[in-house]
C-alpha cells in the first residue's frame, strides 16, 4: 500500500496520527499551563486533520432551531403592523376601536391566531425533521464515516490521507 500522491510506503495509520496528537496536546498543556480548558483548540494541525468524524449533535441543531425560531418570531412581530394593519390601528387609537372591531376586529384575530399556530406547526415540524435527520446521519451515515476513517492512512511525506482498499466480498 502507498500514498496516492508521493507514492511513498510510509504511511500512518489515522487513528493513530490522531491519538498521538491528542497525547501530545495533553502533556504539552499539563506541562506548560497545569491545566487547559480547551484541549481539542490546542490540537495540533495534524491530529486535527486526522480527527475522527463526529456525530452531529441533537443540541446544536436544537440550539439553531430556537435561534431560528426567536428570529421568525422577531420578523412577525415586526411585519405584523403591515400584515394585520386594522388589528394593529385597534391597538392604538380609541377612535378605531368601534369601526374597527366591529366589522373586521374578531376576523382578523381569527386570522392572527390561525397564523400564528400554522407558523408555529411548521416551526415544530422542522425541529422533528432536523432532528430526525441527525438521528438518521448519527444512525446511518457516521457508523460507515467512522469505517472509512479506520481504514484510512495519512502519509508521513506529504500528508495526504489514503484510504485503504477494502476488498469487500472478495473474500
Ligand atoms: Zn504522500
Amino acid at each position: 500500500m502507498e500514498c496516492n500522491s508521493c507514492r511513498s510506503t510510509d504511511l500512518q495509520r489515522l487513528s493513530l496520527v490522531y491519538n498521538a496528537g491528542l497525547f501530545n496536546v495533553k502533556a504539552h498543556s499539563i506541562g506548560v499551563r497545569g491545566f487547559s480548558l480547551h484541549h481539542g483548540a490546542d490540537q495540533s494541525r495534524l491530529s486535527q486533520m486526522a480527527a475522527p468524524p463526529r456525530k452531529r449533535s441533537y443540541v446544536k441543531v436544537a440550539l439553531l432551531w430556537l435561534l431560528g425560531f426567536w428570529l421568525a418570531g422577531a420578523a412577525i412581530s415586526l411585519m405584523r403592523p403591515q400584515l394585520l394593519g386594522p388589528r394593529h390601528q385597534k391597538d392604538y387609537g380609541s377612535a378605531r376601536i368601534e369601526q374597527d372591531t366591529v366589522i373586521s376586529g374578531p376576523v382578523h384575530a381569527t386570522i392572527d391566531t390561525v397564523i400564528g399556530n400554522v407558523i408555529l406547526a411548521g416551526l415544530f415540524a422542522l425541529l422533528a425533521m432536523l432532528l430526525w435527520r441527525v438521528h438518521r446521519y448519527n444512525r446511518q451515515v457516521h457508523p460507515e464515516a467512522i469505517r472509512r476513517w479506520n481504514s484510512s492512512f495519512m502519509c508521513q511525506r506529504c500528508g495526504a490521507i489514503t484510504q485503504m482498499k477494502v476488498s469487500a466480498g472478495a473474500a
